[in-house]
């Protein structure tokens, strides 16, 4: 079954279907009676009350999740193939309700409608087809042993798996680390952020359509500090894992080493290099470079934040990037020209704010933006630095916001060092036609990521992750599937050697 091509059905307002949380395949209310609200960034109005789960609700998840795994459970017993079926019917629900979910989104995060339905639910339905062809191709190696012995391994689910994930991408940080799970036979109890917590709920409702068994699946919204930490400290949790910043990363695998030594990946943030040398085609460079940066309202941690252009073309490479950004059309996502929504709250809106102001009182220097767009909502104007340099503070930390930052640099020795001097290690990117700087560069960037004339391009086949402090471990591809299986390895005495 191929995804649509546009014209995409047009935008209905979603009415908002689930806002429990999701235990044992029941949609139930939290123990304590909270709620929260999640907001609609473009105008800050409440979309809805949802309910608050927190430590008594992750240890009903878990408890769920432990008995879903036990031996002669139906989860345990199923075939390989088998759960691969499931990852199927759930792809087929996910693209039957497609717009439905992109929808939601729009909604919840403020992205536009168009990016909502193709970037984000469409490449899921890829991301689980592929994961459920993996399902029966997790193979263990025989080993050929000293002695007389056979000697095997066997790839095992690591058990229960707790996932935290951010709010920038709703569906796929759910899709990418639910889909692998699943398909190694873990079950997983699910944190998707406070901010964009409908589309995760919908989807759990259809994991229950697909025949998932109750248990394998629990989704618990709520607050990183109680139901996130009580994830990430959880005793009989086996597995965390956890997409977000730095600062929090940090937080999550300290919880799980004070607990139980739980296994961990971290997928956090970056400062991306996107080094643009002379040679290569201008008006492209300036448009990758562009949305590099402004893809998601520069909420990406892939995002390409640090643009370093050679400075033969530095002028006229500024000129143009000044030009495109103030022709970004921003507004409501629910529009089709819309290239911009809003940011996701008001506390990214004044960070993102007052990082503005920290590059101007630095020194570089303010070629447009900067500003509030519109009277409502959490909008920011396109914004482009020049002269900006990795001492400031635009120039080092993650703004996750429009802003793009253009430092200069004259030698490939220079760009090298330039990028690689940052605690990240996500992504980087060289626009170039000349091979031999394109081997250099990709071969001395220190990141899990490397486009060479692209950008942010992102299949379900590819190994995506970080280098320092952007984490470990990899989501993705089949790699991804080393992340949620345990090596076993068996011995056997045997009576010659075979
Ligand atoms: P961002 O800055 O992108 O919001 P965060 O790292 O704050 O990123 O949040 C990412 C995810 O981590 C969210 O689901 C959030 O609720 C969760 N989180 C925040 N604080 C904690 C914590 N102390 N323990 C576990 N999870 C947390």
């Amino acid at each position: 079954m191929a995804l649509p091509t546009p014209p995409i059905p047009p935008i209905k307002e979603p009415e908002v279907k689930c806002t429990q949380i999701f235990i044992n395949n029941e949609f139930v209310n939290s123990v304590s009676g909270k709620t929260f609200p999640t907001t609609n960034p473009s105008t800050g109005a409440k979309i809805v009350d949802v309910q608050e789960g927190d430590k008594a609700d992750v240890d009903k998840a878990v408890a769920a999740a432990r008995k879903a795994l036990e031996f002669g459970s139906s989860w345990q017993k199923m075939d390989a193939s088998g759960r691969g079926r499931l990852l199927q019917k759930l792809a087929d629900l996910l693209q039957r309700d497609i717009a439905y979910i992109a929808s939601l989104d729009v909604l919840d995060n403020g992205k536009p409608y168009k990016e909502a339905f193709f970037v984000d639910a469409g490449s899921c339905v890829n991301i689980l087809r592929y994961y459920a062809g993996a399902a029966d191709k997790i193979c263990g190696k025989t080993i050929p042993i000293d002695g007389a012995y056979f000697c095997y391994t066997r790839h095992e689910p690591v058990g229960v798996c707790g996932q935290i994930i951010p709010w920038n991408f709703p569906v796929p940080m759910l899709i990418w680390k639910l889909a692998p799970a699943l398909a190694c036979g873990n079950t997983v109890v699910m944190k998707p952020a406070e901010q964009t917590p409908l589309s995760a709920l919908y989807i759990a409702s259809l994991v229950k359509e697909a025949g998932f068994p109750p248990g394998v699946v629990n989704i618990v919204p709520g607050y990183g500090p109680t139901a996130g930490a009580a994830i990430a400290s959880h005793p009989d949790i086996d597995k965390v894992a956890f997409t977000g910043s730095t600062e929090i990363g940090r937080v999550v695998m300290t919880l799980a080493a004070q607990s139980n030594l739980k296994r961990v990946s971290l997928e956090l943030g970056g400062k991306s290099p996107n080094v643009v040398f002379a040679d290569a085609d201008l008006d492209y460079a300036v448009e990758m470079s562009h949305m590099a940066l402004f893809f998601n309202m520069g909420q990406c941690c892939a995002a390409g934040s640090r643009t370093y252009v050679q400075e033969d073309i530095y002028d006229e490479f500024v000129k143009r990037s000044v030009a495109r950004a103030r022709a970004r059309k921003v507004g409501n996502p629910l529009d089709d020209s819309t290239e911009s929504g809003p940011q996701i709250d008001e506390t990214q809106f004044n960070k993102i704010l007052s990082m503005v102001e920290s590059g101007v009182k630095e020194g570089a220097k303010l070629q447009c933006g900067g500003k509030r767009h519109g009277d409502k909502g959490f909008f920011i104007q396109p914004t482009v630095f020049s002269d900006v340099t990795e001492d400031m503070l635009i120039g080092r930390e993650e703004i996750f916001g429009p802003v793009q930052c253009i430092f200069k640099f004259k030698t490939m020795e220079e760009a090298i060092e330039k990028a690689n001097k940052s605690q990240y290690g996500l992504a980087a990117s060289i626009f170039s036609k000349d091979l031999d700087k394109v081997m250099t560069f990709t071969g001395r960037v220190k990141a899990g990521t490397v486009w060479v004339n692209c950008y942010n391009w992102l299949t379900a086949q590819t190994p995506f992750g970080g280098f320092k402090q952007s984490g470990f471990g990899r989501e993705l591809g089949e790699y991804a599937l080393h992340e949620y299986t345990e090596v076993k390895t068996v011995t056997m005495q045997t009576t010659s050697k075979i």
